[in-house]
């Protein structure tokens, strides 16, 4: 390859990364072809299509010197949502490497910084090579760097001035692409709270990518408003937004007022993605501001929302119902999971049916599903329950280091989910909460996720936990945690006869506890193991 030479200092050639040919290869070409582009905002910065070709052949020639080659572990700990998560993303996968993020566990929200100890052990069990630091990720790294040994690479003027390379042998080669090969280790917190990585192929991820840009072609979105953490599948999204040639609006984390604002303030945002909870914060938000409709919505001047993609939790139908009036059809209900990615859809019109909108919608594009007996394996004919389990392309290889595990989920090639659900006739998706969470009450399965929205069914009620406590003799009993709304006058005794009428008097908790916060566990979820250990005989 030949450089160009600019004063005294020389240049990369232009489209270096071509010969990778893999995905990040694709998205540096766009947006090469339009240097002066504005492509992303973060922190009241602009970063052109330019700055973040330079910024990837920096970070590239940087990890290259360090030594990453193909097969590498990453680690990367920087700002939350920064530019340098795609970025350094790109650098190592052009070099045949993957990438580990050490900020955070959790897909739905963003956390403070993980504890140390998580994150030694996440640096260990990927046997990564180096970890890559901003500033703000700095002090952290080298305190890893003195536990571990990992030594720590940092770049202090990323995309900002022109790529300068020392000699000719700088001159940046890519990997040969191979979508096989792992790309990403995400890391999600299970229930004991200890970090399981993910292992994500190139094929995974790019498959993810396509379904994105699916999705944005079908509703005409290009430019998005990011607030969830991109070191998960939402990464994938953004690479969609380059791909269809859209910007990038970066936050650091939900906030509905800077949502609000940033959304009003830019007409060309017309897609964002956010989870469950954020949708519900919007929409009271939206209320408490007297906005009650479409038009109400347009004159607050964020009509430009094409579509707001959205899971990770359910969604109680009278709240979708309240949303789909307040909004019109831009609600995209995701159901995934970090091991499988996206399994269904509740598409924008879904959302208008009452009878539809306590379903997680039909199969994703490229996505099949089955519901099994969760004992015996064998499939279940419509309308009946069992376990939901799914297969496509975006699913991830296995667990990291632990065959056992990955052996449980991952069964002639689908994926376990440990969902409880039954697909009804014309293919939509009900949950029913989770195989673990099934209550037996006197021989009858309870399910919390029902329970759970016949208590939100009646207002005032913020956040409801339904969960089953053993007592001395194993047996178990249903109890009830619900948080309501300041100054809310909840009538437990009018619910607890609602419940007996609509399901039966066995489903009626035993326990309802009105508290002041629910405690939510790391992924945003009622935290129901803390909840059954509060109530626990000792
Ligand atoms: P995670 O891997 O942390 O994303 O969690 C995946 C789990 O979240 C799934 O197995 C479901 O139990 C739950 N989940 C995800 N999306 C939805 C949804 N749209 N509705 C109900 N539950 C969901």
């Amino acid at each position: 390859m030949a450089e160009k030479t600019k004063g005294d200092r020389m240049i990369p050639p232009e489209n270096w990364w071509r010969a990778s040919q893999g995905y990040a290869s694709e998205i540096l070409t766009l947006l090469a072809d339009a240097p002066d582009r504005d492509v992303l905002y973060w922190r009241g910065e602009t970063f052109s299509g330019g700055d973040l070709v330079r910024s990837v052949t920096e970070v590239f020639l940087a990890l290259r010197e360090r030594g990453v080659g193909k097969g590498d572990v990453v680690a990367v700990l920087v700002a939350s949502n920064s530019p340098e998560m795609p970025i350094v993303r790109y650098a190592v996968n052009l070099l045949g490497g993957a990438v580990c993020y050490l900020r955070t566990t959790n897909p739905g929200t963003i956390s403070a910084v993980l504890p140390v100890e998580h994150q030694i052990q996440m640096l260990q069990e990927t046997e990564a090579v180096t970890v890559y630091a901003d500033a703000e990720g700095a002090e952290r790294a080298a305190e890893l760097a003195e536990r571990t040994g990992i030594p720590v690479t940092r770049l202090h003027h990323v995309g900002r001035k022109e790529t300068a390379l020392s000699d000719a042998d700088d001159v940046p080669e890519p990997a040969a692409w191979d979508s096989g090969a792992l790309a990403v280790i995400n890391f999600t917190s299970g229930s004991t709270g200890r970090p399981k990585g993910i292992r994500l192929s190139g094929r995974a991820w790019e498959a993810t990518m396509r379904a994105w840009i699916d999705i944005g072609r079908e509703h005409g979105c290009a430019s998005i408003l990011l607030s969830t953490p991109l070191s998960h599948s939402v990464g994938a999204l953004a690479d969609a937004v380059f791909a269809l040639g859209g910007t990038i609006h970066l936050q650091e984390s939900f906030d509905v007022e800077k949502f609000v604002d940033a959304v009003s303030a830019e007409t060309e945002i017309s897609w964002s993605f956010m989870a469950t909870s954020h949708v519900f914060q919007f929409v009271d938000h939206l209320l408490e501001q007297g906005i009650r409709d479409p038009e109400g919505v347009a004159a607050a001047g964020l009509s430009g929302l094409k579509t707001i993609a959205y899971g990770g939790s359910p969604a109680a139908p009278a709240r979708i119902a309240q949303a789909f009036d307040l909004l019109g059809p831009v609600l995209s209900q995701g159901y995934g999971t970090s091991e499988s990615g996206h399994i269904t859809n509740l598409t924008h019109m879904d959302h208008g049916d009452p009878k539809l909108a306590g379903t997680v919608g039909r199969p994703f594009p490229g996505a099949e599903i089955m519901v099994c007996d969760a004992d015996s394996g064998v499939r279940l004919a419509a309308g009946e329950i069992g376990e939901v389990r799914a297969r496509s392309a975006q699913m991830m290889d296995g667990y990291n280091r632990l065959p056992e595990l990955t052996a449980q989920v991952l069964r002639d090639g689908w994926y376990i989910t440990g969902d409880i659900g039954y697909i009804d006739e014309r293919g939509y998706l009900t949950l029913l909460g989770r195989v673990a969470d099934v209550i037996k009450v006197g021989g009858v399965k309870v399910h919390p996720i029902v329970l759970e929205a016949e208590i939100l069914a009646h207002p005032g009620v913020r956040h409801a936990a339904v969960y089953g406590v053993r007592d001395e003799d194993g047996s178990e009993h249903v109890h009830a945690a619900m948080e309501c709304d300041p100054g809310a006058v909840v009538d437990v005794e009018e619910i607890r006869a609602g419940i007996a009428e609509s399901l039966s008097p066995i489903h009626v908790p035993e326990k309802m506890h009105v508290l002041d916060a629910l405690p939510m566990n790391s992924n945003g979820k009622p935290d129901k193991v803390l909840l059954r250990l509060t109530e626990s005989p000792s």
